[in-house]
């Protein structure tokens, strides 16, 4: 998988993808269980940067903006437990990203009034995402529709200059650079930078019934699926009616454009041959994805079943990302109380 800078972000620059000085931010929604869609989409995306800026690298989970869409707060933990747990399982270093909750960072939330204070209705009113979640019925809160707003002081909290996302999160991008613009030239400073897009292009994994792969759409593989479980989602994979024998065109097929997700090179174009040959039904390539998609997360589910039964090093992890993490935000918020002209804070000990 390849990353590519969006060369429309508004600083113009195409993002310096070597720099040191660069800090990556990305953050992980705890609305449902993660899939092999969230995997190939974001997550591997996500390991791979926290070698390239190892110490530089910042991944929250984002429950603040769950509560958006999730009311139970069982569940809610449940969740947010799931989202660390997969992580880490997956391969997310402590040493190398700094991996915290969102709520443990209340600052996001004060930064999120001070930047609302420069930011124009319009710029909000014009967010697709706001509009398309109401059109799939969840509640038109302050919250969902402030929800950029908030990403904004996500990102800017901690200043970081790029930020992985999927092509659905392009637009609120644009609309935090518009914002750190705005702080900066009404307060006449640089504390802001504008952080670049950096856009996934993996594409878009199928579920099940051929759609995007999305909870929304009951079509999911989860990622720590149990063989059993993984076994009966492959047996729902829509196919075509093509007797066996006759040959299939593994470009239109969801089987092969899965499989070709977690097999070999080598392995996908034998797929593909016997497709194209009429020598492979769907029973015999159904087989050989199951398998794949077993052996591929075999080693990372041994891993989140010890980390299951250490629950205290899950949660020392998250304290511990979020003690480095509140470092920067205080520093970034005293800056911004001091350019807005608020008073020095007296109630805890900010450290400048
Ligand atoms: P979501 O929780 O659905 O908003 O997904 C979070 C992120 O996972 C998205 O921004 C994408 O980067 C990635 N993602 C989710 N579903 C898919 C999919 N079916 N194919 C590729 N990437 C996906």
């Amino acid at each position: 998988m390849t990353a590519k800078p969006d060369s429309s972000n508004s600083s113009g620059g195409m993002a310096d993808a070597s720099g040191p000085a660069e800090r990556v931010l990305s953050g992980i929604q705890p609305t449902g269980v993660l899939h092999i869609g969230n995997y190939f989409g974001a997550i591997k995306q996500h390991l791979e940067y926290q070698d390239r800026y190892a110490g530089e690298a910042f991944y929250f989970i984002a429950d603040y903006h769950a509560l958006t869409t999730v009311k139970d707060p069982e569940e809610m933990g449940r969740l947010v437990r799931g989202v660390a747990l997969d992580y880490l399982a997956l391969g997310l270093d402590p040493d190398k990203a700094t991996f915290y909750r969102q709520s443990d960072l209340p600052e996001v939330c004060e930064l999120t009034w001070i930047l609302g204070c420069v930011t124009g209705v319009g710029l909000l009113d014009r967010a697709v995402a706001y509009k398309d979640k109401v059109r799939q019925g969840i509640a038109a809160s302050v919250g969902l529709y402030i929800y950029p707003l908030l990403q904004a002081a996500d990102i800017l909290i901690v200043r970081s200059s790029l930020v992985p996302v999927g092509q659905d999160q392009a637009q609120h991008l644009e609309i935090t650079r518009d914002i750190a613009g705005s702080f900066n030239a009404a307060y006449d400073c640089d504390l802001f930078p504008r952080p670049k897009t950096i856009l996934n292009d993996a594409a878009v994994v199928p579920g099940m019934d051929g759609q995007k792969m999305s909870k929304s759409y009951d079509n999911t593989v989860p990622i720590f699926a149990s063989e059993d479980e993984i076994a009966a989602r492959v047996k729902r994979v829509k196919t075509s009616s093509t007797p066996l024998g006759e040959p299939i065109d593994p470009g239109t097929d969801i089987v092969y454009q899965l499989y070709r997700l977690f097999a070999s090179q080598e392995d996908a174009d034998a797929m593909s041959r016997a497709y194209r040959a009429g020598e492979m039904g769907y029973g015999a390539s159904k087989g050989l994805l199951q398998a794949a998609m077993v052996s591929y997360f075999e080693p990372y589910r041994d891993r989140r079943h010890e980390l299951e039964g250490d629950l205290d090093y899950v949660e020392d992890v998250l304290r511990q990302g979020a003690e480095r993490a509140r470092e920067e935000a205080r520093l970034t918020l005293d800056l911004a109380r001091e350019y807005v002209g608020l008073a020095a804070r007296t109630t805890t000990g900010a450290a400048r």
